[in-house]
């Protein structure tokens, strides 16, 4: 699913948040949330009852995904009616209705939040109306969250995901949700940490690496021969010498900047959500300098998933 356009599309999943709940056989449910819901995949349908685009194609959407992946343990449904809208015709008597109506043997929420005037869920998945449907892969990530998904290629995408699922990531591999989590909640404690001033830095570096690294700048690609290095070594932060990446980490990305899959170690790296530029991306800095070393994306080979793209002038190689 490469076009996540909407809502908080390649952010972590929030807990759902709706309290209102019937099982699969309509019995009302005390809890339920992405824990109960289990499944590899997670497929989460919101609606509104007096929504008509809901009804022509929501609902047969998702008659159709239900069907496919009928007792599943690798893609799980539910789907809730996010009120926000024409209150007296977005009941949850009518929104629950609606499983029965569609013969739907996945769990029905109803949210119309706190104040009974808008969905808790809406606003943690700023999902910008109904029909709308999310999916949220293995790592707990959110890979689509828009109006309308394509069935046929829905389906398509979660049966080869499913022939092809390697499970979790080895135990110690940081994945795009550990970074993530890091990005949000902050970083481990670095081995140590090296503060010395911008002028101390400029001093020891060149103009184009204290540009880079100190001043968050950002080399022109294909501009280091060190994009087509693929000699064992290590490669160390060029402010500090702290080893950072190891050659065999190392890949073509064909991007035009050196790429990796992963840090030497856990607490070297240093996470941060980055909103410059008009994107949500996650800054790579050094985590005993604070050197700034690129940023880190999730369309990376196994065994993590991530690409690690990183400045060649924040690097030093050693053989
Ligand atoms: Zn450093």
């Amino acid at each position: 699913m490469t076009e996540p356009t909407g809502g908080i599309a390649n952010e972590l999943a929030p807990e759902l948040g709706v309290a209102d709940w019937r099982d699969a056989a309509g019995q009302p449910l005390a809890r339920f949330g992405l824990a109960e819901m289990g499944g590899r995949y997670q497929v989460i349908f919101c609606f509104q009852h007096n929504c008509p685009g809901c009804h022509q194609r929501g609902f047969p959407t998702l008659q159709r995904l239900v069907d496919a992946f009928r007792g599943s343990r690798f893609v799980r449904f539910a789907a809730v009616q996010t009120v926000f809208e024409e209150y007296e015709h977005n009941t949850a008597e009518l929104g629950f209705a609606d499983q029965q109506r569609y013969a739907l043997t996945i769990p029905f929420g109803h949210d119309a939040g706190p104040d009974g005037r808008f969905s808790t869920l809406m606003q943690r998945y700023r999902s910008g109306g109904t029909p709308w449907f999310i999916v949220i892969d293995p790592q707990g990530v959110v890979i689509f969250n828009h109006f309308h998904i394509d069935a046929d290629r829905l389906i398509e995408f979660l049966r080869k995901a499913e022939a092809s699922d390697p499970g979790d990531a080895p135990a110690g591999v940081l994945t795009w949700a550990g970074v993530l989590r890091q990005a949000r909640d902050g970083n481990p404690a670095p081995p140590r940490r090296d503060e010395r001033s911008a002028a101390e830095w400029q001093r020891q570096l060149s103009a184009e690496q204290f540009y880079v690294t100190r001043q968050k700048g950002t080399e022109r690609a294909h501009s280091s021969s060190m994009c087509t290095l693929f000699e064992p070594g290590r490669y160390a932060c060029a402010c500090c010498g702290t080893e950072l990446f190891d050659a065999g980490t190392k890949f073509n990305s064909g991007t035009g900047w050196p790429s990796f899959t992963q840090a030497v170690a856990p607490d070297v790296v240093a996470y941060h959500a980055d909103h410059s530029h008009g994107m949500t991306r996650v800054e790579t800095t050094c985590a005993v300098c604070d050197a700034h070393l690129g940023h880190v994306f999730p369309d990376g080979p196994a065994p993590s998933g991530l690409r690690y793209c990183i400045n060649a002038l924040a690097l030093q190689k050693r053989g």
